[in-house]
């Protein structure tokens, strides 16, 4: 099914996240943590998308099990900056193939190796995105940036982009993760005013390990509010402590979304169906129906 026809629904859904095993070695480590956060039944599961090699082939391995397996709707990363376009559209053919019908499309990180741009790589995920719509019938997803892209220096540049990326054919959006609502609110605000009406699905981040989080936020940029601070600060060295807090941070953020009136989110489950278990046993009553 089509993701794009879940979210056009009043309905409120919850999307949970999984990554591919970098070796073959914990495949199927991977395997049970997807075949769990399946069971808890969300209304897809998207499955990311790593730099070349064998993680590549195992995204879509990985969806084609969730959607044919578990019966759960599948969402297939595809990221094109560290491939040429020979192998995206060799990727494209095998989702294909594999009748998977939902694709997020994403440049990716440029690897530091490779002169880029180059002749026979697509520069943006908008030029993925035309290639993507040239070759099948796919409902494709992007990514956006509440707080701007790292790389641009003015939002409004990211926003125009933005705007350009989701006309070459995008039917929704997935935000970076955020630890202060009011970011997105904003964020919303500003786009729907330059006429991006597609859904925007926000990318919840449950955090489990506090430390390893401030230093990626910093690197992306993400703004940590005093609150989200002050619980990493006390609870960082206690990791039990730190994923109930996470847990309880992510429930918060959630709620306030929903009832805000946005139905559909985005879970990063990060490959922990405990977690994922937790929050949607938090919010039990909220998305019943
Ligand atoms: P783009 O939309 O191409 O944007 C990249 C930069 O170029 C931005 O600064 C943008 O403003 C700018 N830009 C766009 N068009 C133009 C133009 N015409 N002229 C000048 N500048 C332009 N990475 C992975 O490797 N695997 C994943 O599975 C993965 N999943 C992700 C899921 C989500 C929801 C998000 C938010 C990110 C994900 N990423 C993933 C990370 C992503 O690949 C990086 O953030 C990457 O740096 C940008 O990808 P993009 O698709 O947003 O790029």
């Amino acid at each position: 099914m089509k993701i794009i026809d879940k979210l056009n629904s009043d309905k409120i859904t919850i999307s949970l996240e999984v990554f591919p095993p970098k070796t073959s070695a914990s495949y199927d480590k991977v395997l049970k943590a997807v075949d769990e956060i399946a069971a808890l039944q969300p209304a897809f599961m998207s499955v990311t998308y790593g730099a070349g090699g064998g993680t590549s082939k195992n995204t879509v391995r990985i969806a084609s099990h969730i959607k044919d397996d578990l019966h759960v709707d599948s969402l297939a990363h595809l990221t094109c900056a560290s491939s040429t376009k020979e192998e995206v559209r060799s990727v494209i053919k095998e989702l294909k193939e594999n009748k998977i019908e939902n694709i997020l499309a994403l440049r990716g990180d440029i690897p530091e190796e490779i002169s880029f741009p180059s002749e026979d790589r697509f520069r943006y995920a908008s030029e993925l995105i035309q290639e993507i719509k040239k070759n099948g019938d796919f409902c494709i997803g992007a990514a956006c940036y509440p707080e701007g892209h790292v790389e641009n220096e003015h939002k409004e540049d990211d926003i125009r982009y933005l705007k350009e990326k989701v006309e070459c054919g995008v039917d929704f959006l997935t935000t970076q993760m955020f630890f202060d609502n009011s970011i997105h609110y904003n964020f919303l605000y500003r786009i729907r005013e330059k006429g991006i009406t597609v859904p925007v699905l926000p990318g919840i981040m449950p955090v489990t390990n506090g430390k390893q989080m401030k230093r990626i936020c910093q690197l992306s940029g993400t703004f940590l509010p005093a609150r989200f601070l002050a619980i990493v600060d006390k609870f960082g060295n206690n990791p039990a402590a730190m994923q109930q807090a996470g847990i309880v941070y992510a429930t918060d953020q959630i709620i306030d979304l929903i009832a805000n009136g946005i139905h559909n989110i985005h879970i990063y489950s990060m490959n922990k169906p405990e977690v994922a278990a937790a929050i949607l046993n938090n919010l039990s009553e909220i998305i019943k129906g």
